[in-house]
């Protein structure tokens, strides 16, 4: 599932593409047919990232809300719309640009008190402005769950998933089973702190990379890393693989359905 940086790269190219003008939308699809009717011809105002969440605001206060999940995608080009192809559910075409999007989790119409309760249930997102960092850790301190739980519980911290979760808990060198109110104060900044700037850069890069200049391939003599994901990392999906740092072996584990990664030594 992509992670938050992916979902603000979206947003951002989307306002590039469209923000200020009237656009057409439908539902070659037919699975959004009258969403798409209510707000095509209608001008999009401005477009908004919030943790996995992606919100056009259109003219009249309507809000197109989208969730990809696993697998949803968009794809966008200049000039007249291509001929459809697949399971389109929803495409925007203006004067100069089309976008197409397939298989979304959600895509759907909210209002502005719709808006304000999907806002509610999200903990901060380490990628707004806006964020409070201190609401994310009235819920950790209080908790016995391992912190990797609580930083994947989009309530408590919105657009951090497994990447950014387990190389944050790496760098910080805390094991991800450790339950959240061990986590001091001012252990929580760092890793905040942190979250923000790995995510950033993530944003800058349009992929996620963790490692210290001195663990970068060219730096240790090292092959680059080659796999889907593509960006260097310290211990996700490096199971059996020598720590970068310390050379033991990374583990892997299960927690809630998903696999966790951490290298024994460094994150006692
Ligand atoms: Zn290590």
């Amino acid at each position: 599932m992509p992670e938050g940086h992916t979902i603000h790269r979206l947003a951002a190219r989307h306002a590039e593409l469209f923000a200020g003008d009237k656009v057409t939308a439908s539902s070659p699809q037919g699975r959004f047919t009258e969403g798409a009717a209510l707000i095509s011809g209608t001008v999009l105002d401005r477009t908004e990232a919030y943790g996995k969440h992606l919100l056009h605001h259109h003219a009249d206060e309507r809000t197109l809300h989208v969730h990809l999940g696993l697998y949803g995608r968009f794809t966008d080009g200049d000039g007249e719309p291509p001929v459809p192809v697949g399971q389109i559910r929803l495409r925007l075409a203006s004067d100069r640009h089309w976008l197409e999007l397939r298989g979304p989790t959600a895509c759907e119409l909210l209002t502005p008190p719709e808006v304000a309760a999907l806002r509610g249930r999200l903990g901060p997102d380490p990628l707004r402005a806006d964020a409070d960092p201190d609401r994310a850790y009235a819920r950790i301190r209080r908790s016995a769950t391992p912190l990797a739980a609580l930083l994947l519980d989009q309530s408590v911290v919105a657009g951090t998933g497994l990447i950014f979760v387990t190389e944050a808990l790496f760098r910080a060198g805390l094991r991800p089973t450790v339950p959240g109110r061990q986590l001091t104060p001012v252990g929580w900044a760092a890793l905040w702190a942190d979250l923000v700037a790995l995510m950033t850069l993530a944003v800058a890069r349009g992929r996620i990379d963790t490692v210290r200049d001195g663990h970068l391939p060219e730096a240790m003599g090292r092959p680059a890393r080659v796999d889907r994901h593509g960006g260097e990392v310290y211990v996700y999906r490096r199971d059996g693989a020598p720590c970068h740092v310390c050379g033991s072996p990374v583990s892997r584990g299960g927690l809630a359905g998903r696999n966790l990664y951490w290298c024994p030594t460094c994150q006692p």
